[in-house]
């Protein structure tokens, strides 16, 4: 069957998150934690801000009393609370950090503040609740700061740290078996023969799945006849998630849907209105899921991060699997034959305003991908883009 990229990629995230049943979960120290995904629900353990805490050093004092005059009655610094309350007419020095003194409503900067001795000139008018935060503003104790599906980066263990959670509950990382195929191909540390090709989709999809959130698990390369097909096939069906590339175009020796059929694979789509990748192939068999990726290394790559990344992530235990898509200027026309969803290798210019398309010579161009560090996303239903039009781009 073929699909439009809108109905693969819909067709995926349906298939892998309805399928993808309980997933094992473990224990796991939070700062190793990232790139994992939580399984558990994460709630506040007191109020933050636990306490009312000064965004600025100056004084604590009551905002009717501003502009005016007041007595300096003590200070207040970061880790220490002032014993006493602010009257009328009274002023507590507090450095930021701190918390507000009682009777305080608001905090004047000290860029607008003038001391002499024990007095302070306060210069401005405030309302209450200025220049600092009140208690429980950001998060009140019990409620939930993180839910079960989240993906944990950096501000998600530093929210972790805060609420004294050393260790969570994680989804384990699935399995993802990668099957290379292809009678041409040699390892990368091997020299090849003039015909032959060094297998860099094995590398190129191990970094992607580990990115996902996966543990890939490289097979030896499948040669391109049934027998050695279906051993590996096998082999990789035992894993989460199989991911072959090559072997699935039209030709005489690509053998790999054929393998799938053999054992008892359902499939969901065998072709994508897409550029690079049309051949790609999604199913289930044996309760797993496999994409067979199309061989050439810029499909490899492209259809991977269109498409099985979302698998991995979801097989992750993510909730969701969101494209990295963003909007930016055109720096150069672009025209295309209709009809396909384009990826092409692009760059995004270092202030991130402008986007142009890199030189490619076509579906094996590994060099122009490097030098890329994004894709441009051409519409399948218009043919051209003149210089500053808006385009969709991928991040890389
Ligand atoms: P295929 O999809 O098997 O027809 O392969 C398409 C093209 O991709 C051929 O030129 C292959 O040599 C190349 N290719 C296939 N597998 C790999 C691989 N693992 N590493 C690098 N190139 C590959
Ligand atoms: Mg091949």
């Amino acid at each position: 069957m073929t699909l439009s990229f809108e109905q693969a990629r819909a067709c995926v995230l349906r298939e892998v998150s309805a399928g993808r049943g309980n997933l094992p979960t473990e224990k796991v120290a939070s700062l190793e934690a990232a790139g994992r995904v939580l399984a558990e629900e994460i709630t506040a353990d007191r109020d933050y801000p636990p306490f009312p805490r000064s965004a600025r050093d100056g004084f604590a004092v009551r905002a009717a009393d501003v502009p005016g005059e007041l007595q300096v009655i003590g200070e207040v610094r970061a880790g220490e609370v002032f014993r006493g309350s602010v009257g009328p007419k009274r002023a507590v020095e507090i450095m930021t950090g701190a918390p507000l003194p009682e009777g305080a409503d608001a905090v004047a900067m000290l860029e607008h503040t003038e001391r002499s001795g024990d007095r302070v000139k306060i210069a401005r008018a405030l309302k209450p609740g200025e220049n600092f935060n009140a208690q429980g503003t950001e998060a009140k104790q019990g409620s939930v700061v993180l839910s079960p599906g989240r993906r944990l980066g950096f501000a998600e263990i530093a929210l972790l740290a805060m609420v004294g959670r050393e260790c969570v509950s994680a989804y384990r990382r699935p399995r993802v078996a990668i099957l290379p195929t292809g009678d041409e191909i040699v390892e990368a540390g091997h020299q090849p023969e003039s015909f032959q090709i060094r297998n860099s989709n094995a590398w190129s999809m191990s970094v992607q799945v580990a990115r996902a959130g996966g543990i890939p698990q490289i097979l030896p390369i499948a040669r391109d006849n049934y027998e050695s097909t279906r051993g590996l096939v096998e082999q990789g069906l035992e894993h989460d998630l199989l991911l072959l590339s090559g072997g699935v175009s039209a030709g005489k020796y690509d053998i790999v849907e054929r393998v799938l059929a053999d054992v008892g694979a359902k499939f969901f789509f065998d072709r994508v209105l897409l550029q690079p990748g049309q051949p790609l192939v999604f199913g289930t068999a044996g309760g797993k899921f496999f994409f067979g990726l199309p061989g050439n290394p810029a499909s490899t790559m492209v259809t991977f991060e269109v498409f099985a990344r979302a698998a991995v992530e979801l097989l992750a235990g993510a909730n969701e699997a969101p494209l990295p898509l963003l909007q930016a200027k055109l720096s150069k026309e672009v025209r295309h034959k209709m009809g396909l969803t384009r990826f092409l290798p692009a760059r995004v210019s270092a202030d991130g305003s402008t986007v142009a398309p890199e030189p490619w010579q076509g579906s094996g161009d590994v060099y122009s991908l490097a030098r890329a560090n994004a894709f441009l996303v051409v519409e399948p239903d218009r043919e051209s883009w003149a210089a500053g039009d808006m385009i969709r781009v991928l991040l890389k």
